[in-house]
């Protein structure tokens, strides 16, 4: 049977950018249900990290004082060569919470799920599991859904989060995903498995080496820490489907600094993630199904922005149905879709671009390396003219959406080499 009462939103996925989006629009004092395919509400996976884009956005729904509680405040964010473990450039943290006004926090994935889990359910969302989406369809003044088990749910906004491989991007766009042909191991592991390692416990590390990287923080208060390897896959290079597999990962960082391969026998060798995106689409919105997360912009990892562009996207989107109701003082769906639309899609469009190609900086061999090496060693820790476009307040519209960084030429370079104005 079909539950009995009409949502005002129908939210499909309950990740984090599907619960963040309820949460976000039920506070708005809207009727929302999730349908999630899976028999319970959970996240595989270690650590994320929050940025102040995002940490803003949890101080607005007052949830910021829980995650601070479950995660942990880093100092800095160094980067280092993979390969001879030098230092090449560092962010304060504690300075960039002062520019920012917010912190820059690491936490468990399934913390920050389960935050905002709870606050569904405080919040009044109607939570269902194991139901499937298999189709969509536009209804008049709504949508409609269609589950594996044949039952339809309707509402006057259906939301697809249903992720990288979302069905109602298949439908409504029919694009493919893109592989990098990089593939990701993690672990979180107890702290003490890694004192004595060397670690920098108070950090978020990225050692960054020819085709490969590693990351490395501590999660829970401390108690856990998380790391994260990341690296091309011969296989899949030769186009043999069984890749990113376990002797390819200690093939990868065989090269690499002791503090590195220390790290690597501690991933989990059971399951791994192949690193895909998707080009940049520039229509999310369809009649009234909007697509979110990472069904509408899923990018390479290599930024950490993706779970926060999607709970930015429920921000803004809430954020305008407030604004613009009509009758009853529902929202005007085609008026708060489109203006969500309008400022979300090029912001997103820009760290998927930027994801992309700050990955092949990342991965650079030979000479290229070390000209990296030395910009990167050139910059000053507090200039911050790569964050602010990023870090800066979610905008809620095109004009208040911050310039991207433009390079200055630098010194000496050929004018062949300075970037066009
Ligand atoms: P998902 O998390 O994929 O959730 C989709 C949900 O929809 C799932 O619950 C799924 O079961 C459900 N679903 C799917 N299909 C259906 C269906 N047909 N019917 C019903 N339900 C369905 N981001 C950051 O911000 N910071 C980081 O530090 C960071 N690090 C990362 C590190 C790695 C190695 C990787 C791989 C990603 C990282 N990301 C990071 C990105 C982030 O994990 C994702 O962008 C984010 O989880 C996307 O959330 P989502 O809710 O849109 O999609």
């Amino acid at each position: 049977m079909n539950p009995p009462t009409t949502p005002d939103v129908l939210v499909v996925g309950g990740g984090i950018g599907g619960l963040a989006a309820a949460f976000a629009l039920a506070r708005k004092g809207l009727g929302v249900r999730v349908l999630e395919r899976a028999k319970e509400f959970g996240e595989v996976g270690a650590g994320l990290q929050i940025a102040p884009n995002c940490t803003r956005i949890l101080a607005d729904y007052g949830l910021l004082d829980e995650a601070r509680e479950l995660g942990v405040l880093p100092d800095g964010m160094v980067m280092r060569d993979a390969l001879d473990a030098r230092e090449l450039t560092r962010l304060d943290l504690r300075d960039l919470e002062r520019r920012y006004g917010y912190p820059y926090l690491v936490i468990h994935r399934s913390d920050l799920h389960g935050i905002f889990l709870r606050a569904c359910r405080r919040a009044g969302v109607e939570l269902l599991t194991d139901r499937t989406v298999v189709d969509y369809r536009q209804d008049g003044d709504g949508a409609r859904v269609v589950l594996a088990d044949g039952r339809t749910e309707r509402a006057p906004l259906v939301i697809a989060a249903d992720g990288l491989h979302s069905v109602a991007r298949r439908e409504l766009v029919g694009d493919d995903v893109v592989s990098s042909d990089y593939v990701a191991y993690r672990a979180a592991v107890p702290i003490e498995q890694v004192r004595g390692n060397g670690v920098a416990e108070h950090d978020v590390t990225v050692y960054v080496g020819p085709r490969c990287h590693f990351v490395q923080y501590a999660l829970r208060g401390g108690e856990m820490f998380n790391q994260v390897a990341v690296f091309e896959s011969p296989k899949a290079k030769a186009g043999d489907p069984d890749w990113g597999t376990p002797d390819e990962l200690d093939a990868a960082f065989g090269a690499t600094c002791d503090p590195v391969r220390t790290g690597i026998p501690l991933m989990w060798r059971d399951r791994w993630w192949q690193m895909m995106d998707r080009d940049p689409v520039e229509t999310w919105v369809h009649g009234r199904i909007a697509l979110l997360g990472d069904a509408a912009h899923p990018p390479l990892q290599y930024m950490a922005q993706g779970a926060i562009m999607a709970i930015e996207d429920g921000w803004v989107l809430a954020e305008h149905a407030a604004r613009l109701t009509g009758e009853g003082g529902l929202p005007q769906w085609d008026a708060a879709l489109a203006a969500y639309q309008d400022v979300r899609v090029e912001h997103c469009r820009r760290v998927q671009t930027t994801a992309r190609s700050w990955g092949d900086l990342w991965h650079l061999d030979g000479e290229a390396r070390l000209r990296r090496n030395a910009v990167l060693r050139e910059r000053a820790t507090d200039d911050y003219a790569f964050t602010d476009w990023i870090y800066g307040p979610t905008a809620l519209t095109p004009d208040r959406e911050p310039p991207m960084f433009t390079p200055v030429p630098l010194a000496g370079a050929r004018p062949e080499e300075r970037p066009a104005r």
